[in-house]
């Protein structure tokens, strides 16, 4: 008998028919002999709307309660699901993040796990009942509710199957696995039967939001076997591992993120402790910051530029307009109309000239790269939002990832 986790995104569980595949996929592998946790996300829409419910409201509302108010799209979704089991005739108990429990910090909005206390599930288990657990929530110390940041439902499941040692931790969504690219974007993209940890971790991190970053720090870390699959279409979907093929080809995704909005500090006195007092400032106002880049500096004066997420824009630049200020500064500039697009692979480790290859492609559709920064895995540019799809497609076609993989590897 195996312990699995299924995870099942907002889209899985759109409408009723769709909550109803649900139950039965769920029923299937109990039936199967296996004990089953599911865990959910809010009908496809619900949180989006609960979110534009808050800022209708404030544009800087209390984060406290933002998340009483977007947690509770998953309360639905569990009962329903729950609902379609018993139909099913199986016993089915539901619960939300903090009856079971999801121990977090205090970060409103995007707290950060803690601790799962699994023994409720473990006894419903025990019992036969399939178990519908709310993804996305948690609870404090102090008890209040808290939300892990959108996407957070997978991050949910990945350590809920850590907590419970579950054999498999199955991430059920609206495309068949994962791709060398946002198959939205580019419908050539060619689907990975098997991704390392760290690439998966790299395309998460540049905005592939098939899975949220967290779940894939928290799945490498644990050694959660997972798989990313469809919960509409039959099939093996993409298998999480601790090495991949990938190693063999130098470039294996492309991923843009259009989640980003750019700052600029210009005219910044070169001296030590400034980077420490603007980054400082935002940290304390639980900002994160991606990207950033510094130039050379002239006359003692130098230009740092840096992203941070769109929903936090607003925030940063009034945060910073202080800061400006009080080092000295001569202004503060921000766009929000830019996006991330990277380049990701293993391979680049050895290999040399992705990066010109990435910018000559880049320079002959005439985009300008605003930003620029690279790891040893990954190369990424800031550019103007509006070129993205045309950025992922012309790079996807350049680094010839609509071949399948053993094209690859033998070229
Ligand atoms: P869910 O609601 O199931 O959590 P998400 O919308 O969060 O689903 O994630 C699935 C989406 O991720 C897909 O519909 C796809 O558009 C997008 N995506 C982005 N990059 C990739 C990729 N490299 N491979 C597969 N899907 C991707
Ligand atoms: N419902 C949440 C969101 O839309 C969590 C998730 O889907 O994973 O972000
Ligand atoms: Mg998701």
């Amino acid at each position: 008998m195996a312990l699995i986790v299924q995870k099942y995104g907002g889209t899985s569980v759109g409408d009723l028919d769709r909550i109803r595949n649900v139950a039965s996929k769920a029923v299937a592998e109990h039936k199967a002999g296996n004990q089953v946790v599911v865990v959910v996300s809010a009908m496809s829409g619900e949180t989006n709307r609960l979110v534009a419910l808050v800022d209708g409201l404030s544009r800087f509302p209390n984060l406290r309660e933002y998340d009483t108010v977007v947690s509770a799209g998953e309360q639905i979704s569990i009962g329903l699901v729950s609902i379609a089991v018993e139909n099913m005739g199986i016993k089915c108990r539901s619960y939300l993040g903090w009856q079971v429990k999801f121990i977090t910090d205090s970060t409103f909005s995007k707290a950060r796990i803690r601790e799962v206390e699994g023994f409720r599930i473990r006894r419903d288990l025990d019992e036969g009942c399939i178990v519908v657990v709310a993804g996305f929530q948690g609870i404090d110390d102090m008890g209040n509710i808290t939300t892990l940041g959108r996407g957070g439902s997978d991050t949910s499941a990945v350590a809920l199957a850590a907590a419970l040692k579950a054999d498999r931790c199955d991430i059920y969504t609206d495309v068949d696995g994962v791709y060398t690219t946002d198959p939205r974007i580019e419908p050539r993209a060619t689907k990975l039967e098997r991704i390392s940890y760290d690439e998966m971790l790299e395309m998460a991190s540049m905005g592939a939001k098939v899975l949220q970053i967290r779940s894939v720090e928290m799945a490498k870390k644990y050694r959660v076997p997972l798989r990313v699959l469809s919960s509409l279409e039959e099939g093996t979907g993409t298998l999480l591992t601790e090495d991949s093929e990938m190693e063999r080809v130098v470039v294996s995704a492309i991923t843009s993120d259009q989640n980003e909005a750019k700052l600029t500090i210009k005219g910044v006195p070169d001296r030590p402790g400034i980077a420490a007092a603007i980054f400082g400032s935002l940290a304390e106002a639980n900002v994160n910051v991606d990207m950033i880049i510094q130039n050379v500096s002239e006359n003692g004066e130098t230009d740092v530029s840096f992203t941070v997420s769109k929903r936090e824009y607003q925030l940063a630049m009034n945060v910073l307009d202080e800061q400006v200020k009080k080092i000295g500064a001569r202004s503060l500039g921000g766009n929000p109309n830019i996006s991330k697009v990277s380049v990701v692979g293993v391979g680049m480790r050895s290999h040399s000239g992705v990066a010109q290859r990435m910018f000559s492609c880049l320079a002959r559709e005439n985009i300008n790269l605003q930003m620029i920064s690279t790891s040893e895995i990954k190369i990424s540019v800031v550019i103007d939002e509006k070129y993205t799809e045309l950025a992922v497609r012309t790079l996807h076609e350049e680094f010839e990832l609509e071949k399948s993989l053993a094209d690859r590897i033998s070229a």
